[in-house]
């Protein structure tokens, strides 16, 4: 048995927002002894997987590359994940969920890109709001893995992630995913803090690494994720590796 790799569990492709075709990725992400999996966006948006014919085809482009994970990111707030026929959701090795947007209580929907909030909504108010949909999504969603925990709405970015993500909302968070046997990415593109990732270990959640490439210098650039990982003591084979850890 060769030393012990990390899995980039999250990088796309030209099958939606990534540069490069899979098999480049695959090259790419291995010279950095790194081991790859694919996992592009899959919603009814453009630019994603977005027909169960597309993803036919996604999945079995990705089968012929040896050793590597076939994943997709699924939108919470995208329908598509609730109407995967059996014989595509059965061939992915690992699914990643992805808070891309909520819906508020009031039924306003925001766009973790959108660049105005509802004036009147406090960043408090809308963490609480935050915290309720992630917990519907850990209850109800059939993934593997929750893309970039600490994505927060464009407006909130400069904000320090330890005030916006306080204590009692990282347990109500670290239990929701512990309680569904969803793991916490630690993203090497939407960085969380530390406390965060130490509560998830605490609360029994496994870590999962990820780039969340889309160009080459980013593909299979995991060395913050696994810095952090390691230096809180995480043992390295503990991390999520969809062929020993398999799907939910
Ligand atoms: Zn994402
Ligand atoms: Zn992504």
């Amino acid at each position: 048995m060769g030393a012990w790799q990390p899995f980039d569990c999250h990088a796309h492709t030209t099958f939606s927002d990534g540069d490069l075709v899979p098999a480049a990725v695959v090259d790419r992400v291995r010279s950095r002894g790194v081991r790859p999996s694919i996992s592009d966006h899959a919603s009814h948006a453009a630019r994603t997987l977005d027909t169960p014919d597309l993803l036919r085809q996604y999945l079995t482009e990705l089968s012929e590359l040896d050793g590597v994970g076939r994943s997709a990111e699924f939108d919470w707030h995208d329908s598509l994940w609730r109407e995967l026929p059996d014989d595509i959701s059965r061939q992915f090795t690992h699914r990643i969920g992805s808070l891309h947007a909520i819906t508020l209580d009031d039924g306003t929907f925001i766009h973790m890109w959108q660049r105005k909030l509802p004036a009147g909504l406090t960043p408090d108010a809308y963490m609480d709001q935050h915290l309720g949909v992630l917990e519907r999504f850990a209850r109800e969603m059939p993934v593997d893995i929750l893309a970039h925990p600490t994505l927060l709405p464009l407006p909130y970015r400069g904000m320090p992630l330890e005030d916006l993500w306080t204590e009692p909302r990282e347990i109500r968070a670290t239990r929701a995913l512990a309680k569904a046997g969803i793991a916490f990415e630690v993203s090497n593109r939407y960085r969380p803090h530390e406390r965060f990732v130490r509560r998830a270990v605490t609360e029994g959640v496994r870590l999962s690494l990820g780039s969340d490439g889309h160009a080459p210098d980013q593909l299979g650039d995991v060395a913050f994720s696994l810095a952090m990982t390691r230096s809180i003591g995480v043992p390295d084979e503990s991390l999520y590796d969809p062929s020993v850890h398999g799907r939910r």
